[in-house]
């Protein structure tokens, strides 16, 4: 089996292919990745020189090059995890956002036509269900809840959805979908809320908490969320879509007091801020579906799963520091000169 594993520079990604290697030694598995300011080559050192594994720097929405990347080898499996992920840089440039998000799963989706694969495995999110009210915590989102974006970066992967399904129902591509509620775990970009906090806080820098702090995610270890996209690869439908949720429904406010408790660190760095633009308030993912389908749940319980998350970075110290400091892009430059 050769899998093509896009975007497997950064966080989900990364996390996935470590699991593929774990999980499936024998296959094949090249991963592409443009290395944006969130692909770090390094996160992959751990696999990069073992047999099987192959990294190839580029652009998704780069018709040429994909064309010639397919022309040069077979995938079974194309797993698109390639994007741009960061909601509040969407806010401010939502250019990149169309391009990579949309044109680019296209431009993988037309390559997988006229090769020929087993799978096109979409990378979604529950972000294009757009959000749930706060004092309603019966709803949920299912797989047939409207698609409401809110914010360029959700409506990006909304579009990129409609277009997955319309190739299938219109070109026949074999497609999955799933749509994941937030990840957390090693190799987490540290922008994002739960590694922020975690550098912050260890550099007794101030915790930026958006408006009171009150909005709650549903938090998804990202060693399960690999699980579920395995289980999907194996046993999904063609043109089905899965939702995959943690069942760890936390405000940020409550995130980021037990990132404190657990550093030993005051409340007191604690500082609000103005609220994002459009700021979801609640995102809750009922996954009954791949629950009964697929057998999949959640192993990790968030008390567990946090505290996991920060000991990685406690131990892995060099990794976001290098990112921190920006020497983690010499790096990247010097691996890939001439390449
Ligand atoms: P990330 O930002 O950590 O990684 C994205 C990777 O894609 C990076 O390595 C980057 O270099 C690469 N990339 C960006 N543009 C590219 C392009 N044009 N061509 C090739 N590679 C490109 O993102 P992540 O958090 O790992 O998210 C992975 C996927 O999961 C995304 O599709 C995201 O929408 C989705 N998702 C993430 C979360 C989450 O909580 N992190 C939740 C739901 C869905």
């Amino acid at each position: 089996m050769h899998i093509l594993v896009t975007g497997g520079a950064g966080f989900i990604g990364s996390n996935f292919i470590f699991y593929l290697a774990e999980h499936h030694p024998d296959w094949q598995i090249t991963c592409l990745d443009k290395l944006t300011y969130a692909g770090n080559l390094e996160t992959l050192d751990s696999v990069r020189n073992k047999a099987g594994f192959d990294f190839v720097r580029g652009d998704i929405a780069d018709r040429d090059f994909v064309n010639d990347l397919f022309s040069q080898g077979h995938f079974d499996i194309v797993v698109n995890f390639a994007a741009e992920s960061h909601v509040d840089r969407s806010i401010e440039d939502p250019g990149v956002f169309l391009k990579t998000n949309v044109l680019g799963t296209q431009v993988l989706m037309d390559a997988c036509r006229r090769s020929g694969i087993r799978r096109f495995h979409q990378v979604g999110t529950d972000e294009v269900y757009g959000d749930l009210p706060l004092d309603r915590p019966d709803l949920f989102f299912t797989e047939t809840t409207p698609l409401t974006a809110s914010s360029p970066y959700s409506a990006s992967k909304a579009s990129a959805d409609l277009l997955v399904m319309a190739y299938h129902r219109t070109y026949g591509l074999p497609v999955t979908i799933s749509r994941c509620s937030n990840n957390y775990g090693p190799w987490q970009f540290p922008e994002k809320l739960i590694p922020l906090m975690i550098i912050n806080a260890l550099s007794d820098k101030a915790l930026p908490v958006y408006g009171t702090g009150q909005n709650v995610r549903d938090w998804l270890y990202v060693e399960d969320h690999c699980k579920a996209i395995d289980l999907i690869l194996t046993d999904g439908q063609d043109g089905e879509i899965y939702n995959i949720g943690g069942h760890n429904e936390k405000s940020n406010l409550e995130v980021v007091k037990t990132i404190l408790r657990r550093l030993n660190k005051p409340e007191s760095l604690i500082t609000f801020v103005s609220d994002r633009k459009g700021h979801d308030l609640r995102y809750a993912i009922d996954p009954a579906r791949i629950s009964r389908e697929l057998g999949w749940l959640p192993d990790t319980r968030f008390e567990d799963g946090i505290r996991r998350t920060i000991d990685w970075y406690l131990e892995n110290r060099p990794w976001w520091e290098h990112i921190v400091s920006g020497d983690y892009r010499q790096y990247y430059e010097k691996m890939y000169r001439g390449r």
